[in-house]
């Protein structure tokens, strides 16, 4: 398309009130899942928000320690939560490095006073154990204090959600699976996904000293997706040993914690494992995390640059994968008009490229979805 055309195609966009072009946004990097010794993390925060700056070379980073640990029973003091935020304004540069304060609500079933015999049990709650997994919650702005797991007021994702939402925050759904641990995540009003806007993304399966650990992460997120949750998706290394990195690639309009709250509350993001696989991913050129109406077969557009030969490039509709390339090339693009569209379908694209790590593991990216609605003749 010539440079007049992209143009015209940017103006009648703005003019019909949809977001900009892709050309307007940059990709940022960041890690969304960080801990220090404020919890159960090794080092300081200044140690974190360095080697976040200065050695991984990000463009942005969310602090999330635990709201509540085990070893004591401990809870984060309201000083540390007042210090995580003035020290997230002390590093933030903005066009350079943003700095986020958040923090991991960390429910637990042993909160409920049904927990079975011989489990672990502070009893806070009545009735049977809730297995609500944890959540990691920002803000870009201070606030007094965390709404934490343990309060009556913020113990469900439903209340959580209420209040983060009347404070300006946003929630993501930490480490996703089909196991028992995770079997109450998603449990929450479908009210709720514009303020639990994101999800952390982990593959089905992942190997560790020789070791197959079936997680379900993607599976869990699925099951989701096809009940109708709407989630974007995200990366976060959850380090606990001060290694922070990129797994988040972020669209925004600029640097700052402004832009990086509206592209993150518009799911404008999408997660990778290892590697910094660029990913761009349109449907009728609507970016991912759009909710979209179209008159006739959705066009489908994917353009990778991986860091590796990209083994597989899937482009999976409804949980299901639709369709699949497998370039050997680090670069693959290419469109897709989906024929066999019937009126409404959700699509995301998973790439795994051929390396892998020390253990085994390739480096995969995830776009987050596209939902789209169909109105129009060629639509069935
Ligand atoms: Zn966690
Ligand atoms: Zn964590």
């Amino acid at each position: 398309m010539s440079t007049a055309a992209v143009h015209c195609l940017a103006v009648a966009l703005l003019l019909v009130g949809v977001s900009p072009g892709f050309a307007a946004y940059h990709r940022y990097w960041g890690d969304v899942h960080v801990h220090t010794n404020l919890s159960d993390g090794k080092g300081s925060l200044d140690d974190v928000l360095t080697y976040a700056r200065d050695v991984a070379h990000l463009d942005f980073v969310i602090v999330t320690d635990h709201d509540f640990g085990n070893g004591g029973p401990w809870r984060m003091p309201k000083a540390d939560w007042e210090r995580v935020q003035q020290k997230v304004e002390e590093y933030t540069v903005p066009g350079k490095f943003v700095a986020i304060a958040g923090y991991e609500w960390t429910s637990q079933p042993k909160y409920w006073s049904e927990v079975g015999p011989g489990e672990p049990s502070e009893r806070l709650f009545p009735g049977p154990p809730r297995f609500y997994n944890h959540k990691n919650v920002y803000f870009p702005a201070p606030v007094p204090y965390l709404f934490n797991a343990k309060d009556q007021a913020t113990q469900t994702p439903d209340l959580l959600a209420q209040a983060v939402r009347a404070a300006g925050g946003l929630i993501q759904n930490n480490h996703p699976t089909t196991g028992p641990d995770g079997h109450d995540q998603f449990d929450y009003a479908r009210s709720c996904d514009a303020v639990i806007a994101n999800t952390e993304m982990l593959p089905d399966v992942m190997f560790y000293q020789g070791k197959r650990y079936v997680i379900g992460g993607e599976r869990a997120v699925c099951d989701f997706l096809r009940r109708g949750g709407k989630t974007g998706f995200v990366g976060g290394t959850d380090t606990h040993d001060l290694k922070p990195a990129a797994r988040t690639a972020v669209y925004a309009t600029a640097l700052t914690r402004p832009a990086l709250f509206e592209a993150l509350r518009h799911r404008r993001n999408c997660a990778v494992s290892q590697a910094r696989i660029a990913l761009d991913f349109r449907v009728d050129g609507r970016h991912m995390g759009e909710e979209i109406t179209v008159e006739g077969p959705p066009t489908i557009a994917v353009d990778v640059t991986g860091t590796d030969t990209l083994r597989e490039v899937a482009l999976v509709r409804d949980g299901r994968v639709l369709l699949t390339e497998t370039p050997s090339a680090s670069h693959v693009r290419f469109t897709h008009v989906d024929g066999s569209f019937r009126g409404h379908a959700c699509y995301y694209v998973r790439v795994t490229q051929a390396d892998a790590d020390a253990n085994g593991n390739p480096s995969r990216a995830w776009s987050s979805p596209i939902w789209v609605s169909g109105n129009g003749e060629g639509v069935r």
